[in-house]
């Protein structure tokens, strides 16, 4: 057996990246990097091992287990997100810092706390008391005044991760050209595998924003497929311009708009963009707004049970639309970052349920583990999903870099017949 909060309280021993297959990949670039951070941190040319698990996706391993770094002599404390962030090899970003000693200078060798229970006080000026963590070194690029005393909200680099407790190198994409590379965690990139995108497919992606999935598929379809990317704001449908067009990409269409009413009857086609008529997608992605229980490491979470109830509703109410607006014949792939039964096998039996034009398919690559145990799926549906958790092995051996990934959920259904709806 193992214990869900563990796991989901520590991060993933491995940092993934995927890498636009539409541009050319360098390894040389990361590897005169890494031999660079290595005299930084004192390490002789030792550095992490790094591979493509396929051409679209690049896994970079730890540094090794004898790299000690010499604690700094002053502590930062910054909130638990930031410390979620500075685990995963992040640097320390102005606006999640809460505290820095009084004195500090820039330049100086800091230790990096996390505040796990959310009681610091921003522009704390001494050391903190309360519930921490250490998250990793660092150097101060920020003064006291630069963050909490000059009126201006602060943004920009303030401590410049060394070396995250995790071991993980700090990698950040701006080493490659823009868009060449883009930090996504494994089953993300998995879920893109799966939806399988090709040249002249018409797809949708309807919570696409940032659109890391949406590039993903593009980039698979080597920029040929006609997809169209709904989320709710302009504001997030800007998000996804802006990385389309860093990746070269042209063969994506954005959209803002609520995707639980993206079909109408009286739409009269897809060109001018949503609402849609019945039957007009190949393959839809349903990357659902969810819970996010599965992010990792989980070192604050304020989620209450009322919120955690609540998505499930959303998340019907977008599936319902998906499959008015999905082919006879075309695929919908449905995907969570979280790990609760309500959200995942929970929402794939009621589909089934509730549309009886669906039908369950392998989720393809199976990489991940199957589904839980007795939440209303056969045996045979179980293993058609595909969980990322650590499970045990009884129903699919699962590789073990896909049991240390983010918490995630893949199902995916085939629309065999014209919707009805079972009474
Ligand atoms: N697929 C994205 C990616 O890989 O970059 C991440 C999507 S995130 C899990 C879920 C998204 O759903 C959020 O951007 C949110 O704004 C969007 N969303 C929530 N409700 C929506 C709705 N009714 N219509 C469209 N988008 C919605």
């Amino acid at each position: 057996m193992y214990d869900l909060n563990d796991w989901l309280s520590k991060p993933p021993k491995y940092t993934t990246f995927r890498i636009n297959i539409l541009r050319q990949f360098e390894h040389e670039n990361l590897k005169k990097f890494l031999l660079k951070q290595s005299k930084e941190l004192n390490c002789a040319e030792n550095i992490p091992n790094f591979y493509l698990l396929r051409p679209d996706c690049l896994v970079i391993e730890q540094w090794p287990n004898d790299l000690k770094l010499e604690k700094g002599a002053k502590h930062v404390v910054v909130d638990a997100l930031c410390a979620a962030a500075v685990l995963r090899g992040a640097h320390v970003f102005a606006p999640g810092v809460m505290g820095v000693p009084s004195g500090s200078q820039k330049g100086d060798i800091v230790d990096i706390y996390g505040d796990i229970t959310g009681q610091c006080k921003r522009g704390l000026k001494v050391g903190y008391d309360g519930k921490k963590q250490y998250v990793g070194t660092g150097i101060l690029k920020m003064t006291r005044n630069d963050l909490f005393e000059n009126g201006v909200q602060p943004s920009g680099i303030a401590v410049h991760t060394l070396l995250p407790a995790s071991r993980l190198p700090v990698i950040n994409e701006t080493l490659y050209p823009k868009g060449a590379i883009l930090l996504q965690n494994l089953p993300s990139i998995v879920c893109g595998w799966v939806v399988n995108a090709q040249p002249n497919e018409v797809i949708l992606d309807m919570c696409a924003a940032p659109g890391n999935k949406t590039t993903h598929l593009a980039e698979m379809s080597n920029n040929e497929a006609i997809i169209i990317a709904l989320d709710k704001t302009q504001q997030k449908v800007a998000a996804i311009k802006n990385n389309y067009e860093n990746h070269g990409i042209t063969c994506i269409n954005a959209y803002a708009f609520d995707s639980t009413k993206c079909f109408s009857e009286k739409s009269n086609g897809i060109d001018l963009g949503p609402p849609f008529p019945s039957n007009s997608f190949d393959k839809i992605l349903l990357d659902a707004p969810c819970s996010g229980l599965g992010q990792r490491p989980q070192l604050l979470n304020k989620m209450t049970p009322k919120m955690l109830q609540s998505y499930k509703f959303v998340q019907r109410k977008l599936l319902k639309s998906a499959v008015e607006v999905l082919k006879v014949g075309g695929k919908l792939t449905y995907s969570t970052c979280t790990v609760t039964e309500d959200e995942n096998e929970g929402i794939v039996s009621w589909a089934l349920e509730m549309f009886p034009c669906l039908s369950l398919v392998s989720a393809e690559p199976l990489l991940g583990g199957p589904g839980l145990p007795n939440c209303g799926l056969t045996e045979q549906q179980r293993a058609m999903v595909q969980r990322f958790n650590p499970t045990d092995d009884s129903l699919r051996i699962v590789d073990p870099i896909y049991k240390d990934t983010i918490g995630f959920f893949i199902a995916q259904f085939i629309k065999t017949n014209p919707l009805q709806f079972s009474l």
